[in-house]
Parts: structure tokens; sequence; C-alpha cells
């Protein structure tokens, strides 16, 4: 008896110095989204823009994802071995018609549909914004929160949709 006693207060105390000197440390969920926001980057198949997006529901459970990807059967970058925007140095976040992908964002609310996105949290890997595109696509899907985190070593950016649907009212069609 004091035999099993002493392995299971062993497996507490081994677990408990793994914690404290971080060897196994349980991922915190913001983490944790994100780096499954980073695996869905890893699909993208435009040569510039390496983006994902995960949709997460209040009950946290995974709703949908996307990465920046040309629609279906369309020739990607990746295909051609050439990126248009890239090549003629196209600022981001301008000249949307001069690229042939579905951002990140779009394609992860159009798999999940605006019922599943409601008050849903947007987690993004691979840049540090949101284009003017994705912001309306963002505020009509009715999801709640955005986090980004631009790469590995860039800290985790926290977006209110109703921010962003504030700066939409603002920016555009108010009189001079
Ligand atoms: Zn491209
Ligand atoms: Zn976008």
């Amino acid at each position: 008896m004091f035999k099993y006693f002493t392995i299971i207060v062993t497996y507490y105390e081994i677990m408990y110095y793994k914690k404290r000197i971080g060897v196994y440390m349980v991922k915190e969920w913001n983490e944790y989204f994100l780096e499954i926001a980073k695996t869905c980057a890893s699909r993208s198949n435009c040569l510039r823009a390496q983006v994902g997006a995960v949709i997460v529901g209040e009950d946290r459970k995974i709703k949908a994802t996307g990465y920046n990807g040309t629609p279906s059967k369309v020739v990607s970058c990746y295909e051609l071995g050439q990126c248009f925007r890239m090549e003629n140095n196209i600022p981001s976040g301008t000249r949307y018609e001069t690229c042939r992908s579905i951002h990140a964002e779009q394609n992860a609310i159009i798999q999940a549909g605006q019922d599943r996105c409601k008050d849903a949290t947007m987690y993004i890997f691979g840049h540090n914004f949101i284009c003017i595109l994705c912001k309306r696509f963002i505020v009509q899907a009715g999801i709640k929160d955005v986090y980004l985190r631009k790469d590995d070593n860039s800290p985790i950016e926290h977006i209110y949709v109703n921010n962003i649907r504030q700066e939409l009212s603002e920016k555009f069609y108010t009189k001079k």
C-alpha cells in the first residue's frame, strides 16, 4: 500500500517539477489556436503571403480553417513559380485586383458560414493587420474577437470586432 502511495506521490512530484522548469507546460488557448493557424498558413499557395486563419466558437471548438490561396482549380502563384504582386513590389494592403488568392480569413468564413461564425473568435497567423476586404467579411460574419500573430517572434495582438465596425463606419462616406 505504502509502495503505491510513493509511486503516486513521485509521479505528481515529477509533473510539478517538469512544469516548474518548463519541460512540460499546458499550452494556453490563444497560443494553441494560433499554432493551428500557423499550420493552416503552410498550405498557402501564394509565394508572397502565407497566412492561416482558424475560427473558434465560444465552446472552444474549431468551426473552420482557411489559408491564403486561389479558388478551387485556379492556377496559383506556387504552380506558376511567380507572384505578380511580389515581382511588381505592390505594397501589402493595396491593389487587391492584382491578387488571385482568397485571403485566409475569407476562406475560413465561407467554410464556416454565418451561423457558425456568430460570436466566434478568429485566429490569424502570418500578418499583423487585417485588410480592408477581410474587415468587412469579419464584421458581417458576426465574429466577435480577432487574435493575430505575424510570426513566432512577434506578440499576439487582439482586436475587438466592434472597433473594426466603428472604424469602417468612420472611414468612409463621411462628409468632409
Ligand atoms: Zn502571389
Ligand atoms: Zn484580407
